[in-house]
């Protein structure tokens, strides 16, 4: 489950050993993941180098020196090795198994991009990411962009936008209008979690019934939570620590998301998980008091 800070994880990491590479040769066997012409592959991929690499929501994009990009979507359990060919470097991100770290290609391996000294490796253990090639000028237009909302760490995004926002679905329950993309990017299930037991906030309460001080906690909690997992490095090769058991350090850190059964770490309550928004919820009962609201939207 990449989400923004292990996404942005892997833009870090592969900004630091990707530009300037030249594409020589690209390999893939799954259509589904990599549905991109031959022609097209041969033509605008090949032979291009990286210029940079950006990240939009939880969706990465490879700028190429030829105006094309690669736009890559890790989804459920996607991730990027990179490998040099004598193995003085490497770098692994993205969804936390035994791929980033043993021997490559294998079984989850879906495209391999070869630079010459060095060779990236999509892997996909459940097949839901994908990798497009555009004409970068594109990217803007496609619905799959169009539709995001603004990133939760931009410099100008502030509290007050943030309200703003939220303030468009009154009638709609906190978590899923966090979930919701197209009012903020990249939040997903963890940190919506993560966040609305920092601010104290249930993740049924409806947003009109929240009040803006508590909003204003919650947007800071939100961004403070991004920053404590971008600072732990996601869910890299690094930090993959397979002997533990641990799927990397997102969930180390974690208060409530996945620690239902658990003691609630500030009041000792019981962490219970629910279903809220579609999604497993996990919450503090003393922490994040349930909402009295008789019909509770968005179940
Ligand atoms: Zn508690």
């Amino acid at each position: 489950m990449p989400e923004l800070p292990e996404v942005e994880t892997v833009r870090l990491g592969l900004l630091s050993l990707l530009p300037g590479k030249t594409v020589q040769a690209v390999s893939s066997n799954t259509p589904k993941i990599f549905p991109n012409a031959q022609h097209d592959v041969d033509q605008f991929l090949v032979g291009a180098s990286v210029r940079d690499i950006r990240r939009r929501a939880k969706v990465l994009i490879i700028d190429l020196d030829n105006d094309y990009s690669l736009i890559i979507h890790l989804k459920m359990t996607g991730q990027l090795v990179f490998r040099a060919n004598d193995d003085s470097a490497r770098f692994g991100a993205g969804h936390p198994n035994d791929s980033l770290i043993g021997a490559l290609p294998d079984k989850t391996t879906h495209v391999i991009f070869d630079f010459g000294d060095s060779k990236l490796f999509f892997n996909d253990q459940r097949k839901f990411g994908w990798v497009r090639l555009l004409p970068t000028i594109e990217i803007p237009e496609i619905d799959f962009f169009r539709k995001f909302g603004p990133e939760p760490l931009a410099d100008d995004f502030t509290a007050a936008d943030f309200i703003k926002r939220l303030e468009q679905r009154p009638r709609s329950n906190i978590k899923a209008v966090l979930l919701d993309q197209a009012v903020i990017a990249g939040i997903g299930n963890i940190y919506a979690d993560e966040s609305l037991f920092a601010a104290q906030v249930h993740p049924l309460t409806l947003v009109k019934n929240i009040p803006k001080t508590n909003k204003e906690k919650l947007f800071h909690e939100l961004q403070a939570v991004l920053r404590l997992s971008l600072e732990k490095g996601g869910a890299t090769e690094e930090n993959y620590v397979n002997a533990k058991g641990e799927k990397g350090s997102y969930q180390l850190f974690a208060k409530v998301y996945h620690r239902d059964g658990q003691p609630c770490l500030v009041c000792g309550t019981i962490i219970e998980k629910s279903r809220v928004a579609g999604r497993g919820t996990h919450t503090c009962p003393t922490c994040q008091p349930k909402p009295k609201e008789k019909n509770e939207k968005n179940k």
